[in-house]
């Protein structure tokens, strides 16, 4: 089955329009799209809030290398902490059948997370899987890229795409405070640079910023990655599930890192790739490349909202803050075929009206009260 290039990723592009039909509905809530050239069709179904679904975020393993404190705290995940077990956990062979189902309702973008995906080791057999499915235009790995150098290139001859990469601070001693005293800095910048050389590009570096802890390096981090062509992505810090203990006043508002970038470099601003793109894009004036702010917290982008998230243990999550999902390992693990399940996928995805970012900002206390599903559970 062939494959889409990479060029095409991005819905709605211009490549893509050349190359597939796209037929709405009477009702006017799902339509067709055939890629005739890939042999492909899909039936593409919009939310409650007419949002379409375009991007599955596939969470491997709940298990992680690193304790970073606003992620897995190593008070909350110490040695005694139960992670799922094996049996527990989606087979690959499972996996490839929701992410299949999930191409033929529209989905384009799939991004491999956890926990920490490389603790997967047979992860290059899955993307190898995954890329060879029709409709994937573009497959990412999100990682903390402490296992990434040795197994960059097999990935990228898998049929990975691109990765990014979470590097919260270029100082020793605030990364390791970041990571929770597990990360080693120079093999994180090694994973860089073998993901680099593998072709595994753009390369985006992810930064949760943090009032008081890694929010003085950000001018430091920017510096070292200007001109290399990776983009820094700036992150607010989030109140993912309930154990990272956040509070509002840790948030660095985007707009108060962007005055603060705007001051040493000028920025100018950049139409957003596609429809739903989380991450505010600048680039330098100066031609030293591309920087983005995601602003979860004080800008919210529920409108175009089109992810849905894979738990390890088969749950679906149709909001990165959601208080409850969808067992799909149960129906898998009694047979359902591709049919059944995608007429699970779609009963979920058009009654979906999650938008917990805009709540959270009008002040909704409900919200803050209510038990969210852990970051490491379904990635970010
Ligand atoms: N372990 C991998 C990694 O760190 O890249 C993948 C999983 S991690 C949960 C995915 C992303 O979520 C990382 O970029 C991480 O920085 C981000 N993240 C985790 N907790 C967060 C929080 N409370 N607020 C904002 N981003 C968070
Ligand atoms: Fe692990 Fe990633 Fe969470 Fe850090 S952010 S604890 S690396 S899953
Ligand atoms: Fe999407 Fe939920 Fe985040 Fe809103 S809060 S952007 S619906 S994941």
């Amino acid at each position: 089955m062939a494959r889409r290039s990479k060029k095409h990723a991005g819905f709605g592009g211009q490549n893509k329009e050349q190359r597939v039909r796209i037929v709405q509905n009477a009702d006017m809530t799902s339509k067709i799209i055939a890629d005739d050239s890939a042999g492909y069709i899909a039936h593409e179904v919009r939310d409650a809030l007419d949002r379409p679904l375009h991007d599955l975020r596939i969470s491997l393993l709940d298990r992680c290398n690193f304790r970073c404190p606003y992620c897995m705290p190593e008070t909350e995940f110490h040695d005694d902490y139960q992670f799922l077990t094996r049996s527990q956990r989606l087979t690959h062979k499972e996996i490839l059948q929701v992410a299949h189902v999930a191409t033929q309702l529209g989905v384009s973008k799939l991004r491999l997370t956890g926990g920490e995906p490389l603790l997967d080791k047979k992860l290059p057999e899955l993307v190898r899987g995954l890329a060879a499915l029709p409709g994937v235009e573009d497959l990412a790995l999100t990682t903390n890229a402490i296992l990434l150098a040795p197994i960059a290139a097999e990935l990228a001859e898998a049929g990975l795409h691109r990765v990014t990469i979470s590097l919260d601070s270029m100082d020793e001693q605030v990364f390791r405070t970041m990571s929770g005293g597990r990360g080693e800095l120079a093999t994180v910048l090694a994973g860089i640079k073998a993901a680099e050389e593998a072709g595994l590009s753009p390369i985006k570096i992810n930064v949760v910023v943090e009032r008081g802890v890694n929010d003085h390096t950000v001018l430091e981090l920017l510096d070292h990655f200007r001109g290399t062509g990776h983009i820094v992505r700036l992150i607010e810090f989030m109140d993912v599930g309930n154990r990272n203990g956040w509070r509002r006043m840790q948030v660095v508002p985007s707009r108060e890192l962007l005055a603060k970038v705007q001051e040493r470099w000028p920025l100018r601003s950049l139409d957003r790739n596609y429809p739903g793109e989380v991450a505010r894009r600048y680039q330098y004036v100066d031609g030293q490349g591309e920087i983005g702010f995601i602003s979860s917290v004080t800008e919210p982008f529920c409108g175009s909202c089109s992810r849905a998230r894979l738990s390890s243990d088969g749950m679906l999550y149709t909001c990165l803050f959601a208080t409850q999902g969808t067992d799909l390992r149960e129906p898998i693990r009694n047979g359902a075929n591709d049919d059944e399940l995608g007429d699970i996928l779609s009963r979920i995805w058009l009654q979906r009206a999650d938008r917990y970012s805009e709540l959270r900002r009008s002040d909704v206390a409900e919200h803050h009260a209510l038990s969210k599903v852990e970051m490491y559970r379904i990635g970010g």
